[in-house]
């Protein structure tokens, strides 16, 4: 389960932080082009209907009507809302996949998220269920920092370094299928942003260090903020640079080594975007999530999942006030929602931070999908393999199985 632990402490003053690089790939913002290295998928091949269709919401309602309940639409919380109206359950990916799997009539598991959320989906549910995702190219930068070739090449250099028997993978689950097969095979778990120190307690348990994939922010900041190391104890392992740019030396010291990953809009959120609002709207909460760099979180009076983030703003008193640091769609989803309570809910950050990857699941995807599916077209299925499916499986099970 991905339930939200609300942590009401306020972050202490630790300093430091980790530039952010950039991601290794422009994101594909609106065009159709392949790229068939990464975890984004390729082409979409669907001959679209257009933006400006007066009809596209009969359509889906249409199209989705038909199929019945053959189908089963799942929307991510940092969708549009023009998609989420359709959606048959919302929630994170974690939680998304095993609604997924608790439906086995349906036949049909329309992923209205990105890649890696639907091959999550594709590992959970059932063999004769299919997980579509409605344009191929919806992908996630962060998943695509870390593949398959690039882990197996930092796994040999902790092999060189004497560390890697006694390292423990843990992956978040913003992963491509092949990273959770490669954490299953050894010995690892997956974790979301809501379990992540139970993750942690657990590997420790198992072994002296952990190699944390892919998001450097989010395993920095739970074992700084909720294990109680320190920044000493983590390193940053960079798979641009030979040997990861570390020594064997700070390899053997480290107790979390940290992917060079991270999510390109959490990442956005400064220091400056808290100090500002701060000023701006005094008496301001500043709740952020996790995937957020070190210095955000540590200036923060809240930190949690976007789970973690709906609760907390449920449970908000009127006449509260909040800036949110995480995907917009969301924000102003829960701006509208609250604001008849009389909770003022704010962005973070003042410029625009949609996820562009997310933000491809548009209404004439979602429309293009439904109405092949009620056609009897099978489009843009995303199939784990049997291998990967059964090491990933394994990891996912470790988590599940988490105290
Ligand atoms: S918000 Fe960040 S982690 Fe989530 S899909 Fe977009 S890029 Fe990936």
């Amino acid at each position: 389960m991905t339930t939200a632990q609300p942590s009401l402490t306020a972050p202490g003053a630790v300093a430091g932080s980790q530039d952010v690089q950039p991601t290794p790939l422009a994101l594909l913002l609106l065009g159709r082009e392949a790229d068939p290295r990464s975890e984004r998928g390729v082409e979409c091949p669907g001959d679209l209907p257009s933006p400006s269709d007066p009809d596209l919401v009969e359509r889906a309602r249409l199209a989705k009507e038909k199929l019945g309940d053959k189908v089963f639409v799942l929307g991510h919380h940092y969708q549009r809302d023009e998609v989420i109206q359709f959606a048959d359950v919302t929630g994170d990916s974690f939680k998304l996949a095993k609604d997924a799997a608790a439906r086995p009539e349906a036949e049909y598991i329309v992923f209205c998220g990105v890649h890696f959320m639907a091959e999550s989906a594709d590992i959970l549910t059932g063999d004769d269920q299919k997980v579509v995702l409605p344009d191929l190219a919806a992908g996630c930068s962060m998943a695509d920092m870390a593949t398959a070739e690039q882990v197996a090449e930092c796994w040999d250099v902790l092999t060189e370094a004497g560390v890697a028997e006694r390292t423990v993978p843990v992956s978040y689950m913003n992963s491509s299928a092949d990273i959770k097969a490669f954490t299953g095979k050894h010995g690892g778990t997956i974790c979301t942003s809501s379990n992540a120190k139970r993750a942690l307690d657990w590997a420790f348990e198992q072994g002296e260090k952990v190699l944390f994939l892919p998001d450097q922010h989010l395993g920095r900041n739970t074992a700084v903020r909720d294990m109680g190391m320190s920044l000493d104890d983590c390193v940053v392992y960079n798979p641009h640079r030979p040997n990861g740019g570390l020594t064997t030396e700070q390899l053997r010291a480290a107790k979390m080594i940290l992917w060079r990953g991270h999510c390109s809009v959490h990442g956005r959120f400064s220091l400056d975007s808290v100090n500002d609002v701060r000023e701006r709207i005094p008496g301001v909460n500043v709740l952020v999530h996790p995937e957020c760099k070190h210095e955000v979180v540590a200036a923060a009076d809240y930190v949690g999942s976007t789970e973690y983030i709906i609760k907390a703003l449920e449970a908000a008193p009127a006449g509260s006030k909040w800036a949110i640091g995480t995907e917009l769609n969301l924000v102003r989803r829960l701006a509208n929602r609250f604001a008849p309570e009389g909770k003022e809910i704010v962005f973070l950050d003042k410029t625009v931070c949609f996820c562009s990857t997310m933000n491809r699941i548009d209404l004439p995807h979602l429309v293009w999908a439904l109405e092949s599916l009620a056609e009897g077209n099978l489009v843009n299925r995303i199939q784990v393999d049997a291998e990967t499916e059964s090491f990933a499986k394994l990891a996912l099970e470790r988590m599940l199985a988490l105290p």
